[in-house]
């Protein structure tokens, strides 16, 4: 196939965001194999890989195994970034900037399975918004390039393939300053298949897509075989899964990590008994609290039949072994006048105040017990959006701080 390349002045620098998967894989594959589809000189160029430190081991095995060889080969500049804490004020780490990349480093700061926990939800993610990528990825991408690269123009290549047109014109509409993005993979027409079919005859080997333990994309039906036989070979990941799944659970019975679908679900159909097994032993073997949860719903532009924006506060009230947190649990519930029921996925909840299923603004308020893995969260705002909702229902953390 005759793919020009664009040529780019030899001044301008040329980033790769390395995501570890298939496509951005083969773009650098592909430039390093066929030097006349680049268009510039290898020592403009910079991979860029962000480190989410939960990636599977095929992953990691790939990198270190076919790619990192052909970079180092080539001497081609090649840092791995990090954010460096939960909070956006601190930054982000340069793991490893070196023209002989070797290991992927996963040791990191923070990963996105800790943030999922602390938070107690599982990723948010849609066809337009993927705020766990913005998040653990994008955050220390975007501060290394305004470092390093973002003071002059400079050629900033994604692996956006063929039929992902949306996703580069979504990027190309919130470009701005010295950036000038590029997308190879559309300019040579390659769709998925293309990429992964030239990465498995240029190195031998199958490059399988690059996904955090839990990603919720992993879920769809077409999507889950591969799924269950990344779980299959690595337990691990399923488990770390499991856990952010039920923490999540706890707090929010719609938490699911596949949306309609559970991953707790998954994994019981696919028989993989054995990891359910060790998943109930983790759950009931971590220390575990109680918890105030109380959530607000809007109404969506002021009409009451249309659900708006949802806020949540969590409060854990008390912290010990299980059986001593679903005993409080019991005894709050008959303190405050409400009864614990036990759903399918073995969590107990007893709500004092149970959401309108159809007019906003609505709130839910109840008592949760679970792994003591969330912090207390709520907005500012959060208390007084409750009381003008409720007409000012009693909080329990108000009552026992008093
Ligand atoms: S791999 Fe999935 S879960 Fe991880 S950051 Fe990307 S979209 Fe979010």
């Amino acid at each position: 196939m005759s793919t020009p390349a664009v040529p780019i002045p030899p001044d301008r620098p040329v980033v790769l965001n390395l995501g570890m998967g298939v496509d951005s894989s083969a773009i650098a594959t592909r430039w390093l194999l066929e030097p006349h589809t680049r268009g510039f000189d290898l020592g403009q160029l910079t991979v860029l890989i962000a480190s989410v430190g939960e990636e599977y081991r095929a992953t990691k095995d790939a990198m270190e195994q076919a790619l990192f060889p052909l970079l180092a080969e080539h001497r081609v500049r090649t840092v791995q970034v990090a954010r460096a804490g939960q909070a956006s004020r601190d930054g982000y780490v340069t793991l490893s900037d070196t023209r002989t990349p070797t290991r992927l480093v996963t040791d990191v700061p923070v990963t996105l399975g800790e943030r999922m926990l602390n938070v107690g939800t599982v990723p948010q993610v849609s066809s337009t918004n993927r705020s766990c990528s913005d998040w653990i990825k994008h955050h220390a991408l975007d501060s290394w390039l305004a470092d390093n690269v973002a003071h002059a123009p400079f050629t900033h290549c994604i692996g956006y393939n063929a039929d992902e047109t949306r996703r580069a014109e979504r990027d190309l509409a919130h470009t701005k300053g010295n950036r000038i993005p590029d997308f190879p993979l559309l300019r040579w027409n390659w769709t998925r298949r293309t990429a992964a079919d030239y990465l498995r005859t240029a190195l031998g080997r199958e490059i399988s897509r690059s996904a955090c333990f839990f990603c919720p994309f992993q879920g769809s039906v077409g999507g889950r075989a591969t799924l269950l036989a990344r779980w299959r070979a690595e337990p691990e990941a399923a488990l770390r899964a499991l856990l952010i799944e039920h923490n999540a659970l706890v707090m929010n019975g719609n938490a699911a990590l596949f949306g309609s679908r559970a991953a707790r679900d998954v994994v019981e159909e696919a028989g993989l008994h054995d990891i359910l097994d060790r998943h109930h032993d983790q759950v009931r073997q971590s220390p575990w609290s109680v918890y105030e949860v109380r959530r607000v719903f809007r109404a969506r532009d002021g009409d009451p039949t249309r659900k708006g924006q949802a806020y949540r506060s969590v409060a854990p009230l008390a912290t010990g072994p299980r059986r001593d947190m679903i005993a409080h649990l019991d005894h709050l519930s008959a303190r405050y006048g409400c009864t614990p029921a036990t759903d399918r996925h073995g969590i107990t909840r007893a709500h004092l105040l149970s959401r309108h299923p159809s007019l906003y603004p609505t709130a839910e308020h109840f008592l949760a017990a679970g792994p003591a893995l969330t912090q207390a969260k709520a907005r500012d705002c959060f208390d007084d959006l409750f009381a003008a909702v409720t007409g000012g229902a009693p909080v329990i953390a108000a009552l026992h701080a008093a």
